[in-house]
């Protein structure tokens, strides 16, 4: 059966792979986005789309009385930390006050199923690596306090309104397809810095902490490829409703800041030059996720998440767009 999905956010890095994902497999899709971060080229062309902030409420009504959705994937965020440290309220309107219009629209027009992009950063600094969902939640910005504040208003719809969700928290969102890959502006991921360098746009690629006490010293996170991050929230519409759950997506291993200069150097053939920086504030030394409960609740297993193959598939994107979707 078709099902009509809304994703929020469509014209970001990962909303356009979930969107491309949901009308291969027959879904229609209506994208919203305000394109303040994304861009009209990342939306697919089978998408409907309604440019517009999630808070605003008369476009938000008359979106849902235009296009009646079954679903809504809600992606659309701001999503930079250092950013939430400067300015804490932007954070919370957006991410907890404009969503919660969107939420509150959503019940009034009947849907009742709901997929979140959460983050780990709702962990903190995780006393245990890998990090299972029932750890204990303490977020370090004021980013994280916004995923996680959202969590818990989804708890609150599912048992009021009957409105059951997926929060997926994930890990570190890398890689690309062939029609999409990764161009924020300014850029604040790993990946995608080490490639300018490689491309001849930057000097060098700071890497911020080289004392931490892992195997090479520098931060250790999960990275996930996109397309499989994207595969997981298409399965996340499909398993029973059941309240409001959250699901780690990460692949359960973890690769140090090291070994992906390293392993993009060995891909793009360039030198990357690597500057040590002193460490960030609030950058724990080792995000991995417990992926136990991803295989259980949504018989997800990722398929595509080998850093090589990561840094390859990230690598043939931005050789290919050596000006983001400008280009
Ligand atoms: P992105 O910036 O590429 O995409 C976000 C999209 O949301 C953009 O297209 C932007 O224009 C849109 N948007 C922002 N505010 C909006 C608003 N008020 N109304 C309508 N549209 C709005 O970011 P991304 O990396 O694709 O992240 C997508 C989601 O995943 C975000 O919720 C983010 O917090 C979450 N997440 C990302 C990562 C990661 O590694 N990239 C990790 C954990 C969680």
């Amino acid at each position: 059966m078709t099902t009509r999905v809304l994703v929020t956010g469509g014209a970001g890095y990962i909303g356009s792979v979930v969107a491309d994902q949901l009308l291969a497999r027959g879904h229609a899709v209506v994208v919203l986005d305000d394109l303040s971060t994304g861009h009209r080229q990342a939306v697919p062309a089978g998408a409907t789309f309604v440019q517009a902030g999630i808070g605003d409420r008369a476009a938000v009504a008359a979106l849902f009385a235009r296009h009646p959705v079954d679903a809504i994937v809600h992606m659309a965020a701001v999503a930079v930390v250092a950013e939430s440290v400067a300015n804490p309220e932007k954070y919370r309107t957006i991410n907890v006050a404009a969503a919660q219009v969107l939420l509150d629209a959503a019940v009034a027009a009947g849907v009742r199923r709901f997929v979140f992009s959460s983050s780990c950063t709702v962990y903190g600094h995780p006393s245990a690596v890998p990090i299972p969902e029932d750890a204990p939640v303490a977020p370090m910005s004021p980013y994280g306090e916004t995923k996680l504040a959202f969590e818990r208003l989804l708890a609150t719809y599912a048992a009021r309104h009957g409105l059951s969700s997926v929060s997926l928290r994930y890990f570190n969102a890398a890689g690309a397809t062939e029609r999409h890959g990764e161009d924020h502006d300014p850029e604040s991921h790993l990946i995608p810095n080490v490639l300018a360098v490689a491309l001849g746009k930057r000097p060098a690629v700071d890497v911020f902490g080289t004392d931490y006490a892992t195997p090479d010293g520098t931060a250790v996170r999960d990275y996930i490829h996109v397309d499989d991050l994207a595969d997981a929230h298409v399965r996340a519409l499909d398993i029973p409703p059941d309240g409001a759950i959250a699901v780690n997506l990460g692949t359960g291993r973890g690769s140090s800041v090291r070994q992906v200069v390293d392993a993009a150097r060995r891909i793009t053939g360039h030198a990357i030059p690597a500057t040590a920086r002193p460490r960030r504030p609030g950058d724990p030394p080792e995000l991995v996720a417990a992926v136990q409960r991803a295989d259980t609740v949504l018989g997800w297993r990722p398929r595509r998440s080998d850093l090589e193959e990561i840094l390859a598939s990230a690598w043939r994107w931005h050789q290919a767009h050596p000006r983001g979707y400008r280009t």
